[in-house]
């Protein structure tokens, strides 16, 4: 497979800076590995500061360049009269859709080598990902500005988002980081609008998948995209963020991933005052009424949970049940768990693939331990899979309470430093225990310690099944944490599903459905779930900047 990706040419193990592909300044490398086999994919470049700088410095050239019609260079204005776009300010062709589609296939088996999610899941995910770029090429012609009544006469006021008929008014150099879970679709939900208003892009995808996002930039650039407009680095996360952070001429951060970094960003964020986009945890309550009808909720809760073997920011990560359907929506689920095929995601018929790597694995572990230990009871799996590597066994477990770590919100202690983070995951009770540990380890006394708290998700194959009594029961469970991602709810109740929806304080809401995200309407979270909306017409606004103008009326 590694050597028919080769000769399709799709198989780029270099970063893009201004458009040409590149090494590590200093040759470094990191492995991409597969993980449902261990086995070595490719090896990529292990950048930082100074590549990161360079992918800055031809981004803002790009953007400076088309900007202000200064004097491009001649490769550079030979590539942009050679993009297809239809005349006005986007980065965007029919073209770039197009080579995503017709490449669906190596893609996909791009994302299932790197990232271990079922072929058929993967090829999905290429689907979903393209469509952001079909959706933002067509909304850059619906961008429009307003025209506000005045309260005094003589006056004239107008909102603008375009410079002029045909420029919009992008909101400059945009730094886009991206996580392992979704290695094509996190990109282009950012990476298509942006393109669309005319900003120009650094990409730094997780170094766990960087080959799919290396293919894309390679269709990009064969869809005539211009040197700079579009750049990939990858490789010491915290340095590239860092140069990111610190430069002036990057405007915006996008991220999608973990609370603790997003926090980290925004907090570095500061000292320029770049805008910010991010998608944070989830913890999503999934909502079974005894009023649900028993196949559509077990049907909905499984997609909602088992998508990407769970690990997803919308998965429903407490299936919360009301007394009068526990027990045969409980039955029901397990039966319908045990039957999905777990395996190497190009093995025909499998639904679960493996975790991303061992840490992971050891993560779902400790949830699962401490729920055992607290009284819960496993249904279905709660154990590594035989298959041995990554793989878990799909689990669900009951009788789970708001005490434990797979349900509830807790405060994990952080130890910050240098060497960045390290999470406590199974909270007080080992916490100190690993906090000494981990300052032997690194043989360090005294650091400059902050705690701070933040939740960490199970991110795996494990439905923990809660009970409830009252819908009043229901809604205090499901907002008592500090997420707001997705939420879903089962009933055929419709006023019910009404008072629900409007009293959970969740970003998406899915009724009766539990795969609800599509590139037309709006995704994000409330609370520390994150900030500002992807996908949809919404998701434009955050690539625009929005002047308003006065003019006397004469
Ligand atoms: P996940 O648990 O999903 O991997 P992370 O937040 O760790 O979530 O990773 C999401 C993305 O953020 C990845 O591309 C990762 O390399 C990047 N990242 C991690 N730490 C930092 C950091 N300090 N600065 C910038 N990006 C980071």
């Amino acid at each position: 497979l590694v050597s028919k990706l080769t000769s399709s040419g799709l198989l780029k193990t270099q970063g893009l800076i201004d458009g040409k592909w590149v090494d590590a300044h200093d040759g470094d490398t990191i492995k991409v590995l597969n993980p449902a086999t261990g086995e070595v994919v490719a090896n990529v470049p292990c950048m930082g500061q100074s590549e990161t700088n360079d992918a800055i410095s031809s981004a803002y050239d790009a953007f400076r360049c088309k900007k202000l019609h200064t004097e491009p260079t001649v490769q550079f204005s030979k590539m942009l009269a050679s993009m297809p776009s239809e005349g006005n300010d986007t980065w965007m062709s029919p073209l770039q859709y197009d080579l995503l589609i017709s490449h669906k296939e190596e893609l996909g088996q791009l994302i299932t080598l790197e990232q271990g999610k079922p072929l058929k899941e993967a090829m999905g995910e290429v689907i979903y990902g393209a469509s952001f770029i079909e959706f933002y090429a067509e909304e850059a012609k619906r961008v429009y500005g307003d025209i506000i009544p005045a309260t005094l006469g003589d006056r004239r006021l107008f909102v603008l988002k375009q410079q002029s008929h045909e420029f919009l008014q992008p909101v400059g150099v945009v730094g886009a980081i991206t996580p392992w879970n979704f290695p094509l679709a996190m990109i282009t939900r950012k990476v298509g609008p942006a393109l669309a208003c005319g900003c120009t892009v650094i990409v730094k995808p997780s170094e766990l998948t960087p080959l799919t996002a290396l293919a894309a930039a390679e269709l990009a650039l064969q869809a005539g995209i211009p040197p700079g407009v579009l750049n990939v680095v990858m490789g010491k996360a915290s340095d590239i963020g860092d140069a990111l952070l610190a430069s002036p001429e990057v405007r915006k951060i996008t991220f999608t991933g973990s609370t603790a970094v997003g926090k980290k960003l925004m907090a570095g964020a500061a000292g320029t005052v770049k805008r910010l986009s991010l998608e944070l945890g989830g913890n999503a309550p999934c909502i079974v009424f005894d009023d649900a009808d028993l196949d559509v909720a077990v049907k909905g809760s499984l997609a909602a949970k088992f998508r990407n073997s769970g690990q997803t920011c919308v998965c429903a990560n407490r299936i919360i049940v009301q007394e009068g359907i526990y027990d045969k929506f409980a039955d029901a689920f397990s039966k319908a768990v045990q039957s999905m095929q777990v395996g190497d995601g190009f093995s025909e018929g499998v639904m679960q693939g493996p975790l991303i790597n061992e840490a992971a694995v050891q993560k779902v572990e400790s949830f699962v331990e401490d729920a055992i230990f607290k009284g819960a009871k496993v249904l279905l799996g709660g154990k590594r899979h035989s298959l041995g590597m990554t793989f878990y066994e799909p689990t669900v477990i009951s009788d789970v309470t708001e005490a434990m770590l797979l349900s509830r919100q807790t405060k994990l202690e952080v130890l910050v430093s240098d060497w960045g983070l390290i999470q406590v995951y199974n909270g007080a009770c080992c916490g100190l225990h690993f906090l000494f540990r981990s300052l032997k380890y690194f043989g360090l006394h005294s650091v400059d310690i902050s705690s701070i708290s933040f939740w960490e998700e199970v991110f795996g194959p494990v439905a923990p099944l809660l009970r409830f009594k009252t819908e009043e029961e229901a809604i205090l469970m499901a907002n008592n944490t500090k997420a707001g991602l997705a939420a879903y709810i089962f009933t055929n109740n419709v006023q019910r599903s009404w008072r629900v929806t409007e009293a959970l304080e969740y970003g998406l809401v899915g009724v009766n459905e539990g795969l609800i995200s599509t590139e037309v309407a709006p995704f994000g979270g409330l609370k520390q779930s994150g900030l500002g909306r992807e996908g949809s017409k919404y998701g434009m606004d955050e690539y625009l900047e929005m002047i308003y103008l006065l003019y006397p009326d004469e």
